[in-house]
């Protein structure tokens, strides 16, 4: 499909052709341009034949040079230049269909998008694309992709995604590693359904195609108060996190020996529902799955420890600060506090443990956390000089929690300031002791 183009960058190459905005762009040395991919992936070229649409509706061509890989300069419409794909499953753990009623409509979005995996990392699961855009990742080499496997039993796969294909195209997954494209996979486990044996199953499975398949996450289900006539599922007990932990550790122990990585990873979240400690940084390789809650609580436990050696790092005299945190990582954050203060002792730090009510309290992760729960929970609280909250509690450019209360309005509910931290130790140091 023809794409419009919105603006032209000053100065661009295309600028220097006389490309205007208004003109519709049809295809780039003879190949169609319909979304992102074909666009970045074309006009790679150092000569590019330009077919455009002028605002008379005449064909024109234009003949544009520019170093290889510079930008041409095109802006449109939309960042994709396309529809987003949605997904067309009916997953039975999704967690769109357990959301509160009344919230952003963009969340209800169901997104399972090949182009915003390769251009942000999100996770897809294959089962909307068609062998011909197998064919366009392989032959555009878009690398890595990530994937939503959850299982590689395609029964299974079938029954838990509700989709007929969803078995048949995990074949797509071996194409993909035969052509090199480098693949992140995650499982999101649910109890009693796909972990225990089946989880064995797809890890030896999805293991034969390493090295191209480069991990694996294993993320348990999240459950809202907001399951009506829906799937039963239950939460992961202590007891089921812990054996599904060691079925991992017993694959990845033996995998480590053959070829020197763990290749797969429980998320932190497994850890803290089975009530084990946080594994040491160099467990997590490359942290390549930080985005999936892997490794997150190792890497600030690190940068934590050396910023807490840093001198230059000191404590404002007379400082009391607050941290807001979700229940599962509130003792892991308590016991930061703990190190600042012996390292600090004039430093008054208290965690706050947010019960989350909004969602129901099996959600214990701080990124599902909303100012509804804070305000609820925190109002009238002696919160000292600042009140921290981490940087995934806020959505929609940055200045907003899930049920779209602004951090200024949050600010005046709670009568003080709010700073926002990054997952990150020296951050997290220094404004807790505001030096
Ligand atoms: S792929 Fe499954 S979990 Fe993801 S949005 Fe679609 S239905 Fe929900």
């Amino acid at each position: 499909m023809p794409v419009k183009i919105q603006a032209v960058e000053r100065f661009s190459p295309a600028h220097r052709a006389g490309i205007k905005p208004g003109q519709v762009l049809i295809s780039i040395n003879e190949n169609a341009i319909s979304d992102v991919l074909d666009y970045r992936f074309y006009m790679m070229d150092r000569v590019l034949k330009l077919s455009l649409l002028d605002r008379k509706q005449r064909l024109r061509q234009i003949t544009v040079k520019k170093d290889e890989y510079e930008d041409l300069g095109l802006e449109f419409e939309t960042y994709l230049m396309d529809k987003q794909h949605h997904c067309k499953n009916k997953c039975i753990f999704c967690f769109v269909d357990q959301m509160p009623p009344g919230m952003r409509e963009q969340l209800y979005f169901k997104d399972d998008d090949e182009r915003l995996s390769f251009l942000f990392g999100n996770y897809v699961t294959l089962t909307n694309l068609k062998q011909a855009d197998i064919d366009r990742i392989i032959k555009m080499h878009i690398s890595p992709i990530n994937i939503s496997v959850h299982t590689t039993n395609p029964e299974l796969r079938v029954k838990m995604m509700k989709n007929p294909r969803a078995g048949e195209c995990l074949s797509y997954i071996r194409q993909l590693t035969d052509a090199g494209i480098k693949v992140n996979t995650q499982l999101v486990l649910c109890p009693g359904i796909n972990d225990g044996e089946e989880l064995k199953r797809s890890l030896r499975e999805l293991s034969a195609l390493y090295p191209n398949l480069e991990s694996i996450a294993a993320v348990p289900v999240g459950l809202t108060r907001f399951r009506q006539d829906l799937y039963e599922l239950k939460p992961y007990t202590k007891q089921q996190a812990g054996e599904t932990i060691r079925i991992i550790h017993a694959f990845a122990d033996e995998f480590y020996e053959q070829h020197g990585v763990r290749l797969a990873y429980p998320a932190d979240e497994f850890f803290l529902k089975a009530e084990l400690p946080i594994p040491e940084p160099a467990y997590y390789g490359d942290y390549n799955q930080l985005e999936n809650g892997v490794g997150l609580l190792a890497l600030l436990k690190e940068e934590f420890e050396r910023a807490l050696e840093d001198d230059t790092i000191t404590c404002t005299p007379g400082r009391t600060v607050s941290i807001a945190t979700g229940t599962a990582v509130g003792p892991f954050i308590t016991e930061l506090a703990q190190r600042a203060k012996q390292r600090f002792p004039g430093l008054d730090c208290r965690v706050h443990i947010i019960r989350n009510e909004y969602f129901g309290e099996t959600i214990t992760v701080a990124g599902l956390i909303t100012a509804t729960d804070l305000i609820a929970q925190l109002k009238g609280k002696h919160l000292g000089d600042t009140l921290l909250i981490p940087r995934v509690m806020l959505r929609f450019e940055q200045d907003r929690f899930l049920d779209d209360i602004t951090l200024e309005a949050l600010e005046e509910e709670l009568g003080v300031s709010v700073g926002v931290v990054e997952n990150d130790g020296f951050e997290l140091l220094e404004k807790m002791t505001g030096g």
